[in-house]
């Protein structure tokens, strides 16, 4: 529809009848009369790129799907730019029309979003924001799933909305879920993600007649944590950094042998890679260690590399000299391998450090939040693999 029959009281459509867009373009950039932009927002302009002419479309996907608020004016869009339409909503008929309304807020769609939610038992999603985290802990297969369902549901409740005001189409709860499964089914091809083997998962699938996945099974074990022989003192070390490399910290506990902790360090490491903050971390462990007079140590690090670095003698050259004088001050000294699942107290401490600058130290003594944290030696843990 030519604008000036969508706009006869603008002057600028009355004096310029036959106005292009390349005529509000002046050397690349935009030039727009003031009374144009009561039409339209200056950030719903593209961006002038000198490419020539083209037409701008935009295909439907789970990426697009934000801009769906681009596609038809509801309502309220239209009335801004000043046409006379009686704003109902096509499906409750007693609110407002607007997208929010239609997609997150009326009874119709609540329904179609209830029964969405059912299929995959989470609670009725208000947001988009909501609908990328609800399946955050899903299997990979069921997360993708969710996604493309969830967001083919919003497509699907706006196109019924605008057969509805368009074509006068009646409203039919059922035909629009099996669209929805259908459109979900025909991304399939796009779908790769592995699935777990659970009942859940298969359920899934078979409501939305997709085929089964690449099974990703997980073993779990049970780990115990053990205290040593009370006469070595145990130092739980750990270090990380964000980033690899990235602001790096490290942390140690050294626990006596009846399990009580005695002393809680973290401290930062600047910026350095993964491994190197795990080797400091046994380092600083160990000049503290030293610095206490305490003659037999086991240290407990979840990084094997690390723990075979530093028996094989392989640690970086900076570090070998700080390393012979540990050893120097103590007599007997082990590495415990530990699993990362176990070791949550250091790994706790390393987190702490990260966010202290290179050099800072803190130290605690008493600490009642760690303590929920200590590995004990009467539960079991769970490694998942
Ligand atoms: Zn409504």
């Amino acid at each position: 529809m030519p604008l000036e029959a969508l706009f006869p009281e603008n002057i600028i459509m009355q004096q310029n009848p036959e106005m292009k867009v390349a005529d509000l373009i002046c050397d690349g950039e935009w030039v727009i009369p003031e009374s144009l932009l009561d039409l339209f927002e200056p950030s719903e302009l593209p961006v002038l790129d000198g490419k020539g002419d083209r037409k701008i479309w935009t295909e439907f996907s789970v990426d697009s799907a934000y801009e769906l608020r681009g596609i038809v004016p509801a309502d309220d869009k239209m009335k801004k730019i000043k046409f006379q339409l009686a704003s109902r909503c096509p499906f409750c008929k007693n609110s407002e029309e607007n997208l929010e309304h239609i997609l997150w807020f009326c009874d119709f769609s609540e329904i179609i979003r209830n029964w969405l939610g059912g299929i995959f038992s989470f609670t009725n999603p208000i947001s988009f924001e909501d609908i990328l985290l609800l399946a955050q802990n899903k299997s990979p297969a069921v997360k993708e799933i969710w996604k493309v369902a969830a967001l083919v549901t919003l497509k699907e409740i706006w196109f019924m909305r605008n057969r509805m005001v368009y074509e006068e189409e009646a409203y039919k709860c059922e035909a629009l879920k099996k669209r929805i499964i259908s459109f979900t089914k025909e991304s399939e091809v796009r779908m790769s993600s592995a699935m777990w083997n659970s009942a859940y998962s298969l359920q899934i699938l078979k409501t939305f007649e997709l085929k089964c996945r690449r099974v990703k099974t997980v073993k779990v074990t049970e780990i115990f944590f053990y205290l040593h022989d009370p006469s070595y003192f145990l130092i739980c070390c750990d270090g990380s950094s964000r980033g690899n490399p990235g602001a790096a910290g490290h942390g140690f506990i050294y626990r006596k042998w009846n399990g009580v902790f005695e002393i809680v360090v973290s401290g930062g490491l600047g910026t350095t890679s993964n491994f190197l903050a795990e080797i400091f971390a046994v380092i600083c462990a160990g000049e503290w260690a030293v610095n206490q007079y305490l003659l037999r140590i086991y240290f407990r690090s979840d990084s094997q590399p690390v723990i075979s670095a530093f028996q094989t003698g392989k640690i970086p050259w900076w570090v070998i000299t700080r390393w012979n004088k540990i050893k120097s001050g103590l007599q007997e000294w082990y590495f415990v391998h530990s699993y990362r699942e176990m070791n949550t107290s250091a790994d706790l401490l390393d987190k702490k450090g990260v966010v202290l600058a290179k050099g800072e130290r803190r130290i605690y003594k008493q600490c009642s939040n760690f303590i929920t944290r200590l590995e004990n030696p009467d539960f079991p843990y769970y490694r998942f693999s």
